[in-house]
């Protein structure tokens, strides 16, 4: 059955508490939901998330509609969803970068194809190598006793025994003392990573991560500029805290780049920036093939976006850093009438058909923007 239409809305959703990064506090966040339909009527759905509009990345909620409505959906309208491969290498033939849309386009056929099937979209891409991974959550209340006892809560729970912490907002000293409190505070019940967004030149980085170093942080997540290779290759080849590169990983070439400078011994992976999920396939293989850790990142998803990346995850064979698929805890509501699952410190894959999740259009409409 042949894709017959496409819709892509974009939706503000409330979350549980302000979520403060460096450059950007998410007191609702903004994600982007495409629906493909093929002649019989049976759709695919998926989500892309934004973080702070223009702040994070290139790609914002508004633009990445557009240029779907515009320029994307005309390649897709007649296509047969299982050629996804085929229908994807056409739109990047006549669409450059665009990697959030191309990625929930992507995504929406692969959903569309997998339900055809009646199997899980894992399927499409060899089958699931984990049927749960490890899920970080991120203490990023900007306060720290509030964080430690979020971080014991979370550990009673057993939901989460991996935290990070955004600290690339405000005095950095300050920060590395908040970091070296809850540290101390969980001790080893718990692991922590840091992620500075970008924030930190060279000289701030080699003043503060000696000390994170020595007080137990596991990883030390976009410590410098996007561009700044060199700085990270430098700080890779100096200490021996993981140096992990996110915001410079944002394509397949880009990892490769990375790996072949070492600008950071590890990558979080994200579908939305590589631009779908036979991209991510792509640059987990680089950097599996140069020995680059990998982490399972999250731009802040929904259920429906989140089992996406879980599921694409689960066919990655080695995440050292496990994920940070955390999205569908921070939302106050659910556009999905089934939930994720986390059991155990970790989130379990979701199952079939297509990426296993049941999109309820009452809520699609409810947060949808005017005019979508
Ligand atoms: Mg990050």
């Amino acid at each position: 059955m042949k894709i017959q239409a496409a819709e892509v809305f974009v939706l503000d959703m409330p979350i549980i508490r302000p979520h403060q990064l460096a450059m950007h506090t998410i007191t609702e966040q903004a994600i982007v939901v495409a629906c493909v339909r093929d002649t019989d009527g049976a759709e695919g759905w998926a989500e892309v998330a934004t973080i702070g509009g223009a702040s994070y990345g290139e790609s914002t909620p508004e633009a990445i509609k557009v240029n779907i409505d515009r320029y994307i959906s005309p390649l897709i309208i007649g296509k047969e969803p299982i050629a996804f491969g085929k229908i994807m290498d056409d739109v990047a033939r006549q669409v450059r970068g665009n990697h959030f849309a191309k990625a929930v386009i992507e995504s929406a056929i692969v959903d569309l194809a997998a339900r055809q099937r009646g199997i899980p979209a894992y399927e499409l891409f060899g089958g699931k190598i984990h049927d749960s991974l490890p899920v970080a959550w991120t203490l990023a209340s900007g306060d720290t006793g509030k964080d430690i006892e979020e971080a014991h809560e979370m550990l009673e729970k057993r939901r989460h025994n991996i935290f990070k912490l955004k600290i690339g907002k405000g005095d950095a000293q300050k920060n590395v003392e908040h970091v070296l409190a809850i540290k101390q505070a969980v001790g080893d019940s718990a692991r922590l990573t840091v992620d500075v967004n970008q924030a930190w030149d060279e000289d701030t980085a080699n003043r503060c991560i000696p000390a994170l170093e020595e007080g137990g942080v596991s990883m030390i997540e976009q410590p410098l500029p996007a561009w700044d290779h060199e700085g990270m290759a430098r700080l890779t080849s100096r200490y021996r805290v993981p140096i992990l590169a996110d915001e410079a990983a944002t394509s397949v070439q880009e990892v490769f780049k990375i790996a072949k400078h070492r600008a950071g011994n590890s990558i979080a992976l994200k579908v939305c920036k590589a631009g779908g999920l036979t991209d991510t396939k792509k640059a987990a293989a680089i950097a599996e093939a140069a020995g680059l850790g990998l982490y399972g990142g999250t731009m802040i998803e929904s259920s429906l976006g989140t089992a996406v990346c879980a599921q694409i995850y689960a066919t990655i064979p080695a995440l050292q850093f496990g994920t940070e698929l955390f999205g569908p805890l921070l939302f106050k509501d659910t556009l999905t009438t089934n939930d994720i699952k986390y059991e155990n410190f970790e989130i379990v894959i979701p199952d079939g058909p297509g990426f296993g999740m049941e999109v309820d259009r009452d809520k699609v409409k409810k947060y949808a923007r005017s005019g979508n």
